[in-house]
């Protein structure tokens, strides 16, 4: 069977996006790092709409435990392949340069960028056997424009992005697709905190976006008439950027 495997998956935009996958036929195997009920309530979900999903805890930090783990699921399943990759997986800590830690330099980094390498490294060899693939990099508007307070963030969402566009050279000739979707303001955890009726004021839409709308976009990405899209990075904020 030819998976997909998204990961961040237990919650917000992840979990959108399992559902989006799933619905499009792929079984889905979902990574989260700890929050086992909203793991599991996503692969309830995925199996409520009559697909199947299977969740693996690991830490896309942790390079061994990303080899350890996803290796293990590999080795157990020989006549499996991973066709689609979503690198969603990310966390923000945020603060003026002035007063970062470098914990908090490092942990944004070593999750979003660390975590991109890592896991699609372990996924690589399969879709460069199968000559197909599809790897959708999950970055931010604060990637590409840089925001004050997420020096770790921005820098952390614009090395994805360098990386989608040397990456997808550097395997477009065997089918494999590498892309990067943008969110601007989108309503999960992540932005939980955030004044949301003063920040619309500023988005062009008017208002936050939701996971639906980022994980409509990760389908198409992940479709095979998303095939001559490569090395690109696509915006979905409600035109507040671009
Ligand atoms: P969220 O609701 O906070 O969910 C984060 C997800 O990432 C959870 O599934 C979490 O797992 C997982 N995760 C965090 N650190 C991990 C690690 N080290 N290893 C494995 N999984 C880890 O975030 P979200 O808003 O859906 O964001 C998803 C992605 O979109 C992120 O990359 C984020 O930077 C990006 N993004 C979000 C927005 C926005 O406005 N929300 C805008 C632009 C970009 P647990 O449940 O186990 O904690």
């Amino acid at each position: 069977m030819n998976y997909a495997f998204v990961t961040g998956g237990s919650r917000g935009i992840g979990r959108a996006i399992c559902l989006k996958l799933a619905e499009m036929g792929y079984p889905v195997l979902l990574n989260f790092k700890g929050n086992k009920p909203a793991a599991d309530e996503t692969v309830a979900l995925v199996r409520a709409q009559g697909g199947s999903a299977e969740a693996l805890c690991f830490d896309v930090s942790n390079s061994e435990e990303v080899q350890k783990v996803t290796g293990e699921w590999l080795e157990a399943h020989p006549n499996d392949k991973i066709e689609v990759l979503v690198n969603n997986a990310g966390i923000r800590q945020d603060t003026l340069l002035m007063s970062m830690t470098d914990t908090q330099w490092n942990a944004v980094l070593d999750t979003s960028l660390g975590g991109m390498y890592s896991v699609t490294k372990a996924v690589l060899n399969q879709m460069l056997l199968a000559r197909y693939g599809r790897i959708i990099n999950i970055v931010s508007l604060s990637g590409l424009k840089g925001m004050p307070g997420q020096v770790n963030y921005s820098a952390a969402k614009a090395g994805m992005i360098g990386a989608t566009k040397a990456l997808a050279q550097e395997i477009a000739k065997r089918n494999i697709t590498v892309n990067a979707i943008a969110p601007g303001f989108i309503k999960t955890d992540m932005t939980e905190e955030l004044n949301e009726k003063e920040l619309a004021k500023m988005i062009p839409a008017q208002r936050f976006g939701t996971a639906e709308e980022v994980a409509a976009l990760v389908g198409f990405l992940a479709s095979k008439e998303a095939a001559y899209i490569t090395g690109q990075v696509i915006s979905v904020n409600g035109g507040l950027y671009s």
